[in-house]
């Protein structure tokens, strides 16, 4: 018994001292690609692919059974969970803070102008108008798990914030089996912690956007040095499409019902969750106005960076929080 006992402590030792390495994940999700680096001595994939599967569950307008999608198609039967009551809430909080540049009631909107999970492309100005009246952040509230809207039109589009939560919500699972080390990218939303395996900050780039061309650069504009964040870049240079000379991207103005049209190309967000940093980025794509950005990234202590097209040149412009994750 006692020569168990001794074996028994003896595999004990050997598991707790079996050494961390560094681990690659990866895969689809989202419409999306998916990487992970984590430091474990078990694989988690399983556990990992069921976080994502979560908020699949929840948050996908690509899957019809997900709540979200059931919130759409006027499911009185839909019973909110604990992500989609995360997500709708703080995606409410952003849209009073950025005056309605981010509203996750844009779907109408997305999916006439060929964006969305139902593509239509009819977009006469009186189809336009029509689907405005069903478009706007105040047009829908969550009171006791229910959702309530005051026209049936209205329908959600948690993609520009789902990433980010992805990206939470496997942090989330890795920090709950004693991760220390990892690098979350869902399509290239990110959530860090701990060092790279050279024992250093995560070094990422921040991609330099190739304005009005259909070819993605590989240059990169800057390089940051950073852990412990969420990290997010919104652009408007990898998804668009052409139409009579003018450029349509997937970032709609919600107040006025059209696809965003200035010179910002890019904007990267640091905040303490990927969620936050990813709603943020979308919105300021919309906001565009570099005083207003500055305006609300002051507010709510985030960090900043942009890129904008500024005769033929791209220029960058951050702000002083932004300043320490910038290797130079
Ligand atoms: P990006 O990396 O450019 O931010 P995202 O996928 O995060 O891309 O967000 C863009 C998507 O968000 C669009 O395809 C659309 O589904 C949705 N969207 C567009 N405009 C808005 C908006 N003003 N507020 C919230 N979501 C939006
Ligand atoms: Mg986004």
């Amino acid at each position: 018994m006692q020569r168990i006992l001794y074996i028994i402590a003896a595999l004990l030792l050997v598991a707790c001292t079996r050494p961390s390495v560094y681990r690659n994940d990866s895969g689809r999700v989202f419409g999306t690609y998916y990487k992970i680096i984590y430091t474990s001595p078990e694989d988690l994939h399983e556990g990992i692919v069921a976080s994502l599967q979560s908020v699949n569950a929840s948050l996908s307008t690509f899957d019809s059974t997900s709540i979200i999608s059931r919130i759409n198609q006027n499911d009185t039967n839909v019973v909110v969970d604990s992500l989609f009551t995360v997500v709708f809430t703080t995606a409410q909080q952003v849209s009073e803070q950025t005056s309605g540049a981010f509203d996750i009631t844009v779907a109408p909107l997305v999916n006439a102008w060929g964006f969305g999970f139902d593509p239509t492309r009819t977009r006469s100005q009186a189809t336009m108008d029509s689907l405005k009246a069903c478009v706007g952040y105040q047009k829908i509230s969550l009171t006791d798990g229910k959702v309530t809207k005051q026209k049936p039109c209205v329908q959600l589009d948690a993609s520009a914030i789902a990433k980010g939560l992805g990206c939470d919500v496997v942090a989330q699972y890795l920090e709950s089996q004693g991760v220390e080390h990892y690098l979350i990218d869902i399509g290239g939303e990110l959530r860090l912690k701990g060092n790279n395996d050279k024992g250093e900050k995560w070094r990422i780039g921040i991609q330099q956007p190739a304005e009005d061309s259909l070819l993605v650069s590989n240059d990169v504009a800057a390089i940051l040095s950073l852990t412990d964040v969420g990290v997010a870049t919104s652009g408007n240079y990898r998804q668009f499409y052409y139409q009579d000379g003018k450029k349509i991207s997937h970032t709609i103005d919600p107040r006025t019902g059209t696809p965003c049209q200035h010179n910002l190309l890019s904007t990267t967000v640091v905040a303490p969750t990927t969620m936050l940093a990813d709603a943020y980025a979308t919105a300021f794509m919309v906001l565009g106005d570099r005083d207003s950005i500055e305006a609300v990234a002051k507010a709510n202590q985030l960090a900043v960076y942009l890129l904008y097209a500024e005769q033929d040149t791209i220029q960058s412009v951050y702000n002083n929080l932004f300043e320490p994750y910038l290797v130079k």
